[in-house]
């Protein structure tokens, strides 16, 4: 009855049959950087193959889904571009794509299970599973579940009911080796004593991830299913599960798997959710792009080629294999993600990169009132910035020099630049500034006539300036952006240093 023969794993790639492919993540808490790799893998093997992505919500743990993390799912997913074919908000031929509202189909498959033995009620207690699985410990033996309720007759589950004692649902898992081809990690074979029975359906009648997640990839026809390494042990019990589902006609074939590989973080442990470097909103308000985390991301267990590690959306469609993904554990490199976001901001046309800076020149991030920003200088002063930035946050400290009254005074850039003689060296620096026509060419000759008086190189003779002007020792090219801020701010800003330099 139970073990049915190992169906052929699906090659439907093989049969030039588009994929179908699933994001099926739960709503809990913020989407994560690991949550998104996920995604993109899936996104890009669909695309690839013209397949269909299905992004499913598995809502059924009422306890821990929330509306709010649903939302930012959505909207996450959107930011990213990583589109979806069925799904919530767009529908399907599966619909609904939200577990909690298919709640009765898991029901029926529960009870189809049980009916033809592929199933079977538990009536153990947690201290019973637990008092056993410790003998079994001590004993040396295997520690899951030891099968004792597989075979009850009616006379002792009349007699268990009887005693007031409720079931759980528990799958029968075959007695016989698994054998998979994970489309990352090659053939694995798991033994039966290594996969017990498991719980699909709680005593309160509430499924498990363990039975709607499988039965959701049978019934949405799911090809392939490409998730992370933590849920590889998971597989063996799912593709048993599947062998059930299709000697009920309820899935056609088991789908593929591939088992994408785990995100390293700091120290080489495991990048957690609760990591603040997995937080995608923390991406999002730094200003990455959504091309350049996208970008790297990707190179997350998969390469484009040896040499390359900056590109497109489009080339990622285009190249994408999953074949090519790799076993071993990914590094998060925090530095290496701003290096490629940067490179995406450099290739971005001027204009899209100046609306793009439009949410850090307003409030909360810009420190100056509304009424001071002026966009025309922006514009001036943005291809300057675009070659510099790595995420655009960075824009704000850069031209807060245009719209404040009064530059940020940063102590530290202050005691830097400002050395014994700065004050000489800016009133000749005022004065040649003074008479210099307003271009950048000619604010350069005159601080380095200024410098030349005072036998400093133009290096040593622009840090006061700077600091005088901006407030800081670091910034945007110098002369560009006393030419933009004006003449009258300027001097005015030398004057107002002089000032502080004599009290
Ligand atoms: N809802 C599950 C999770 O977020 C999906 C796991 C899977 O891809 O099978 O972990
Ligand atoms: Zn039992």
């Amino acid at each position: 009855m139970v073990n049915a023969p190992s169906p052929k794993l699906s090659a439907p790639l093989e049969q030039g049959v588009p994929p179908r492919v699933r994001f099926c993540p739960s709503p809990t808490g913020n989407p994560h950087v690991g949550l998104v790799r996920t995604a993109l893998f899936n996104w890009a093997f669909a695309r690839h193959h013209q397949g269909t992505l299905v992004f499913r919500i598995e809502d059924t743990d009422a306890a821990r889904d929330s509306e709010e993390s649903y939302g930012q799912l959505l909207d996450s997913m959107r930011w990213l571009g990583l589109d979806w074919d069925e799904g919530p908000e767009t529908g399907g031929p599966h619909a609904p794509y939200r577990q909690s509202q298919r709640m009765d189909l898991y029901k029926d498959v529960a009870e189809k299970l049980l009916a033809a033995g592929y199933a079977y009620p538990c009536y153990c207690t947690t201290e019973e599973l637990d008092a056993r699985r410790d003998a079994a410990r001590a004993a040396g033996k295997p520690s899951g579940y030891d099968g004792h309720c597989r075979d009850l007759g009616d006379e002792q589950k009349a007699a268990y009911e009887a005693e007031g004692r409720t079931s759980i649902v528990r799958f029968r898992m075959p007695d016989e080796a698994i054998t998979f081809t994970d489309l990352v990690r090659g053939d694995i074979t798991v033994q039966p004593e290594n996969v017990p029975d498991y719980g699909i359906v709680r005593a309160n009648g509430a499924p498990l991830y363990t039975l709607v997640n499988p039965v959701d990839d049978a019934l949405m026809e799911i090809t392939h299913v490409l998730r992370g390494e933590d849920l590889l042990s998971s597989t063996p019990r799912q593709i048993a599960l599947y062998r059930a589902l299709i000697e009920l006609g309820i899935a056609k074939d088991t789908p593929a798997f591939g088992h994408l590989p785990y995100v390293m973080g700091e120290g080489n442990k495991k990048l957690s959710k609760r990591d603040p470097q997995a937080s995608l909103n923390l991406y999002r308000e730094r200003g990455f792009l959504p091309e350049g985390l996208i970008n790297y991301l990707s190179l997350l267990g998969w390469s484009i080629a040896e040499d390359r590690d900056i590109f497109g959306r489009d080339e990622l469609v285009a190249a994408f294999d999953i074949a090519d993904v790799n076993a071993n554990p990914a590094r998060f490199d925090l530095k290496k993600a701003e290096h490629i976001n940067a490179e995406h901001l450099r290739m971005l046309d001027v204009k899209t990169f100046t609306e793009a800076c439009g949410p850090w020149l307003k409030a909360p991030f810009a420190p100056w009132a509304p009424e001071a920003f002026d966009a025309e200088q922006f514009a001036e002063i943005a291809p300057h910035a675009q070659t510099r930035v790595t995420v655009l946050s960075d824009i704000t400290a850069n031209v807060d020099f245009l719209f404040l009254d009064e530059p940020v005074h940063d102590e530290a850039s202050w005691t830097k630049a400002m050395k014994e003689g700065s004050d000489a060296l800016l009133v000749t620096a005022r004065a040649e500034l003074t008479a210099a026509e307003w271009n950048a060419e000619a604010l350069k000759t005159a601080v380095l006539t200024a410098g030349e008086k005072h036998g400093l190189k133009l290096g040593k003779a622009q840090a006061p300036v700077r600091v005088a002007v901006t407030g800081r020792t670091v910034g945007l090219p110098l002369f560009e952006s006393l030419e933009i801020l004006g003449r009258e701010k300027t001097i005015a800003r030398i004057d107002a240093a002089l000032a502080k330099l004599a009290a």
